[in-house]
């Protein structure tokens, strides 16, 4: 890529593409191009197609994808299945139909099996079954695994595929129901200070592990990799250190200043008892995260409280 290359940032206005246009603008990147989703609805083929004829990019990050946190995965199973295939199969084939000189796929931690060993090197894809609560999400990221690596076995495509962990950080969703994790915990703590509420439910039994990585540091780590790597094989991309959930939100508690109790709600899912990545490869091709969970989460905390002032 050079700084007049024309790169197309699917999934702008989310809380990852976001970040990678603001990576590359701060790069000096100027012809940068962006469909929100009322403008090009994804999962129309037709209407990707013309966008791709017409515009020719040269470099696509592929960050548009529906997401949501434990809940909304498990209840929207048929539009996480569906939207995601067809927004990847589009954008993809697309890519490949214009001759794209390269394509970033973004996924998820959620492909690798529920059951696999931790830290999950990328070479676990496929070696078992998913956790249940999110596999249509993750059938689809897998699929799109799959047609990139599809693509250039049998056309020559450089596309690759980033797996990036739970993400969190400016622009995130706060809604209490489809949220993941640590937004909503920013949002119950701080609504419960406010309140004067004596506790915070947290979902599940507290045991579960989590990795978390500042989402602006996944921008970075995509702006490099897209530089720096051209290879078949995924790449993790996470801090390659968790936490139990019970850890967390007391350290969310702390950030926020609330001084009651946890209480947890166990009529709600744990989801996968660890998902911690195996990110050796990542600091190999020389990259690491910068920003630590807890100055990640008072940025987080910042921007929430900034836009609950904006509205
Ligand atoms: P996951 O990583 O795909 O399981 O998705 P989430 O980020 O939604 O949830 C991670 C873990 O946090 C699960 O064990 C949830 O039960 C737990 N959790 C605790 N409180 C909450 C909450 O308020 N919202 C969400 N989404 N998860 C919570």
């Amino acid at each position: 890529m050079h700084q007049d290359s024309k790169v197309y940032v699917a999934g702008h206005r989310g809380m990852v593409g976001s970040a990678i246009v603001r990576k590359l603008e701060a790069a000096g990147f100027s012809n940068i191009i962006t469909r929100t989703s009322s403008e090009l609805d994804l999962r129309n083929q037709a209407a990707v197609g013309q966008f791709f004829e017409q515009e020719k990019p040269e470099y696509v990050f592929l960050a548009a994808a529906k997401v949501g946190g434990i809940h909304a995965n498990n209840v929207y199973r048929a539009e996480f299945l569906y939207d995601n295939l067809m927004i990847e199969a589009n954008i993809i084939h697309a890519a490949y139909v214009n001759s794209v000189e390269k394509l970033m796929f973004l996924g998820s931690s959620c492909i690798y099996p529920k059951m696999a060993p931790q830290p999950l090197k990328e070479e676990y894809l496929l070696t078992g079954p998913l956790e249940p609560t999110n596999e249509p999400y993750a059938i689809a990221k897998i699929a799109g695994i799959k047609l990139c690596e599809a693509y250039r076995d049998q056309y020559g495509c450089n596309f690759i595929s980033v797996m990036p962990t739970n993400l969190y950080g400016y622009n995130d969703n706060y809604d209490l129901q489809n949220s993941h994790v640590l937004p909503a915990l920013i949002r119950k703590f701080h609504e419960a200070k406010e309140s004067g509420a004596k506790t915070v439910s947290v979902w599940g039994t507290g045991s579960p592990k989590r990795e978390f990585l500042y989402a602006d540091d996944l921008a970075e780590a995509c702006f490099f990799l897209m530089e720096n790597y051209d290879g078949r094989e995924l790449v993790n991309v996470g801090t390659g250190e968790d936490v139990t959930i019970k850890e967390l939100a007391l350290l969310v508690k702390e950030i926020t200043g609330f001084e009651g109790e946890l209480e947890f709600d166990t009529s709600k899912p744990d989801g996968t008892p660890r998902k911690l990545m195996d990110v050796s490869k990542l600091h190999s091709l020389g990259f690491r995260h910068s920003t630590n969970l807890r100055e990640g989460i008072a940025l987080a905390y910042a921007d929430f409280k900034n836009k609950i002032v904006e509205v």
